[in-house]
Order: C-alpha cells, then sequence, then structure tokens
C-alpha cells in the first residue's frame, strides 16, 4: 500500500462556532427571567452589497439566538455628523446593549475616527480606539470579533501558542493589529507584515503560526508556508463567480502546513458566533 500525498489538518469553524453558539443561548436564557434580551444595533451607511449580505447573515444568526438585531440605515450620502450622532444615541440608549459601525463608510470618513462615539462598553466590534487602546493597555476590552476568532479556532483545535513564533499578513485594526495584542497577550512571538514588508516569503516562512489577513486571493503560496505551520486564513476575497476563496492558495500550501483553515467554513463562522457572544456579554453586563 502506498501512502498518499501528506495534507494539512483542516481547522474548521463550524465546531468551534457551534460552541460559542451554545454559550450565548446560555448567557442568553439567563437573562431572560429578568425579561432582558440582548439587543444589537448595526449602523450602515453603505449601498454596497456584500455589506448587505454580511448584514443579513448577522440578523439571520442573531434571530437564531434570541438576540435582537436591528439596522440603523442611514443611506450611502450620510455625513459624519449624522453617522457619529447616530452612534451616540445608541451608546446613550439603555435598551441598547451592542453597537456594530458597518464598513465601507462613504467616501473620506474615518471608520476610527467615527467608532469613538461607540462607548466601550457597547463597542461589540471592537471598533474604537479606546477598545484596541485597553487591548494593547492588557485592560478588559472587546477585542474585533474577527481577530478574537483566530484565537478561538486556535484554542478550539489546542494549538499552543505560547513560546512560538506568530506572524501576521495585514496591519488593519479590524485583524491585524489586535489580533498581534491578542496573540502577544498568549506569549506568542508576533511579527506584523504588511505590504511594505521586504522579502514576505522569507518573513512568512519562518512562522511557526501564520496568519493571512491582507485581502489579496492566493497570496500565501507554497514558498510562503514553512514544514509543519499552522496556517489560519482571514481572507475573504470574493470570486466572478459568486464563490469566496482565502488568502492562501490552500491546493499548494496544504501539503506543507500541518494544520490550515478553510475559506469558506473556518474563521467566518467563528467570526459570527463570537459577535453574538459578545453581544450577549454586553447585555450582562449592563
Ligand atoms: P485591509 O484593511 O485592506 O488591510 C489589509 C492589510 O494587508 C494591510 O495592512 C495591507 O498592507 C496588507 N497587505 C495587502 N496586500 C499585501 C501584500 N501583497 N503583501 C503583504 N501585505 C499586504 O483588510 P482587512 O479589513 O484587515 O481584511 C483583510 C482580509 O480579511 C480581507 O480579505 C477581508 O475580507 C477579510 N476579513 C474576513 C473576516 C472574516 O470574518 N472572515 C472579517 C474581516 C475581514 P498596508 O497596510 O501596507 O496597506
Amino acid at each position: 500500500m502506498t501512502a498518499g500525498p501528506v495534507t494539512a489538518r483542516a481547522l474548521s469553524g463550524k465546531e468551534a462556532a457551534a460552541m460559542l453558539n451554545g454559550q450565548t443561548s446560555a448567557l442568553v436564557s439567563r437573562l431572560s427571567p429578568a425579561g432582558t434580551v440582548p439587543r444589537l444595533v448595526i449602523v450602515s451607511a453603505t449601498d454596497d452589497a456584500s455589506s448587505a449580505w454580511y448584514v443579513r447573515s448577522i440578523i439571520r444568526a442573531a434571530g437564531r439566538l434570541d438576540i435582537e438585531c436591528d439596522v440603523r440605515d442611514l443611506g450611502p450620502g450620510a455625513d459624519a455628523a449624522a453617522i457619529s450622532g447616530a452612534l451616540s444615541a445608541l451608546s446613550a440608549d439603555p435598551a441598547v446593549h451592542g453597537i456594530i459601525l458597518q464598513t465601507p463608510l462613504p467616501p473620506g470618513l474615518s471608520a476610527a475616527e467615527l467608532a469613538l462615539a461607540i462607548d466601550p462598553a457597547k463597542d461589540v466590534d471592537g471598533a474604537s480606539p479606546v477598545s484596541l487602546g485597553r487591548l494593547s493597555a492588557g485592560l478588559k476590552a472587546f477585542a474585533p470579533a474577527t481577530a478574537q476568532a483566530v484565537l478561538r479556532l486556535l484554542d478550539f483545535h489546542t494549538i499552543e501558542l505560547s513560546g512560538r513564533r506568530a506572524v501576521i499578513v495585514g496591519r488593519s485594526t479590524v485583524v491585524g493589529k489586535p489580533l498581534a495584542q491578542l496573540l502577544l497577550a498568549r506569549n506568542a512571538t508576533v511579527t506584523i507584515c504588511h505590504s511594505r514588508t521586504r522579502d514576505l516569503p522569507t518573513v512568512t516562512a519562518q512562522a511557526e503560526v501564520l496568519v493571512a489577513a491582507a485581502g489579496r486571493p492566493a497570496l500565501i503560496g507554497a514558498g510562503y508556508v514553512g514544514a509543519g505551520a499552522v496556517v489560519i486564513d482571514v481572507g475573504t476575497n470574493p470570486t466572478s463567480d459568486g464563490g469566496l476563496v482565502g488568502d492562501v492558495d490552500a491546493s499548494a500550501v496544504a501539503p506543507i502546513a500541518g494544520a490550515l483553515s478553510p475559506v469558506p467554513g473556518g474563521v467566518g463562522p467563528v467570526t459570527t458566533a463570537q459577535l453574538l457572544l459578545n453581544a450577549a456579554s454586553a447585555a450582562a453586563a449592563a
């Protein structure tokens, strides 16, 4: 009998998402006797089709967990004052437990600047610079759900982080920077790469844990991955046929890596589940 090609263990996100949803359901049930129903509001100022798809998927998932979720649609013409006014009003409303500022925003507006209007206690997707600052200082804060989801996925699949070399490709405030803080807090040795990183494959090939969050289809090919590395693919890049691909060239990397998260079905479902757990936690803490 000949052995088949060695291929990376698939780090599916479905089971990790189900586990988080179980925690959320338990939390929602505990709040129910007091008449508290977690309420999440998504502030949107775009007519972008993929944003609308994402918002619908959050609303559906929230409904399954008995979390109220609605959209404050300000339209693509909204200005900074309208958006920040809506975020401030929701922050002051005791009936609202979680607030999401949906992107993309109208041209010229800064998500980080506007998210300063979100009360950090309701900032369930870690969009505010205050949340990122607190996270960096080791204080209690919501991290962006995607960054948290990467950690959840690694933990669910019992991937050791302490003392290991972690490399993140991408330095956004949504994924790369907060994830670096979360990995540092878990005693990984963290390197962040970006579009100006020289000789990217040499840096990424050093990683024992490699996270791709660049939004570039198939950026991470065979030459970018060390033998046996754990590779987490955060990228979600729409294809012309309506599908979704990650930042990792999975067929080239799978024979080299020790473990690889799929797209779709990896970080994505865990992100949604984490966001809703954050909303339920915010309601429990209110
Ligand atoms: P972003 O704001 O566009 O940031 C992308 C980062 O990647 C930037 O830091 C950029 O470097 C870097 N980069 C781009 N091209 C590169 C290259 N060729 N080599 C090295 N670095 C490169 O994107 P994001 O919001 O962080 O999202 C990243 C990806 O994650 C996207 O595909 C997005 O759709 C996906 N995502 C998935 C989820 C989920 O739930 N699964 C959630 C959020 C985002 P510079 O800073 O130098 O420009």
